[in-house]
């Protein structure tokens, strides 16, 4: 597999007590298998992470979401939607490796504008939150269509992968990551005579997602990436569409997402 070719592998974790120990497994078995950790992700062809889905999000964002890198999740815990292997059975994961048990999946990604300052992807989603009690409103644009004028707790855009997370706890549908799509949720949408928003989970193929925040005062909502919040005080228009470009991952074949699907939900 070209990919292995040069084998630089590049780990990120939190470095906590019960985790050093494994860590210095990793690097011990990294080496013996003629893998060379590397120092600055951007050396790396192999980014991995050790943790949850937490900290494989943080991986990826954190490392810039690259292009060329093929990402790789490593449970220490319980399972997650991204980590396919596993802390405490190393040796597998060379294993499966060797033995073809594991394939690349390329994820869908959206990238995100606030008020024209530089662009940044999501994984996961997007969310924009009231940070206050009252609620605020948007008007939603779908590319130069007015849509409709939100007004709730907020708005959260989702890709693929992100379909199960916060997506699903807001009854959006749970989406094939071999689609390039991304899917628009409500956060408790004020819904009467003067208010009225589409009220179902919107997905969309390759548009332009605008969401003016209307300037009423209450225009300092909480915005989202991933499981990170941005800096970002007064913000005026979020635009979202699918990234051009898409996150690598190496996964297990018989762990494909519909298998962790079934496994998580059913
Ligand atoms: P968290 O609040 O500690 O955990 C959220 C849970 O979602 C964790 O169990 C996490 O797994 C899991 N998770 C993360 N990505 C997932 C995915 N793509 N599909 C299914 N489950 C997923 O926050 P966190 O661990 O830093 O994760 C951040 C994510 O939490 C956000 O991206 C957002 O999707 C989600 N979130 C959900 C709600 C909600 O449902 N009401 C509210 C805010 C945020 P691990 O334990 O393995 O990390
Ligand atoms: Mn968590």
């Amino acid at each position: 597999m070209g990919n292995f070719d040069r084998k630089n592998v590049y780990l990120f974790y939190k470095k906590t007590p019960e985790l050093m120990p494994k860590i210095d497994q990793l690097h011990e078995l990294g080496r013996k298998q003629g893998f060379h950790l590397v120092d600055d992700y951007r050396d790396a062809n192999i980014i991995a992470s050790v943790g949850g889905d937490a900290s494989f999000l943080q991986a990826i964002r954190k490392t810039g979401f690259q292009e060329d890198a093929l990402y790789l999740g490593i449970n220490s815990g319980q399972l997650g939607f991204y980590t396919d292997f596993d802390i405490d059975n190393i040796q597998r994961i060379q294993e499966s490796i060797e033995n073809d048990m594991t394939k690349v999946f390329r994820y869908p990604v959206i990238e995100v504008n606030v008020d024209d300052q530089k662009s940044f992807f999501c994984i996961n989603e997007c969310s924009i939150r009231s940070n206050i009690i009252k609620t605020f409103a948007i008007d939603v644009y779908i590319d130069d269509l007015h849509f409709e004028t939100f007004r709730g707790d907020g708005l959260v855009v989702s890709t693929p992968t992100g379909s199960t997370a916060y997506n699903k706890s807001l009854n959006g549908a749970v989406v094939d990551p071999d689609l390039g799509a991304m899917q628009l949720t409500e956060i408790s949408s004020l819904n009467n005579n003067e208010y009225r928003t589409l009220g179902s989970p919107l997905i969309l193929g390759d548009r332009e997602l605008r969401l003016n925040i209307v300037q009423n005062g209450n225009d300092h909502p909480i915005i989202s990436a991933d499981n990170e919040a941005l800096p970002i005080r007064n913000c005026h228009k979020v635009r979202i569409k699918l990234a051009d470009r898409q996150v690598k991952t190496l996964k297990l074949k018989d762990n494909s997402f519909f298998h962790k699907v079934k496994k998580s939900f059913l």
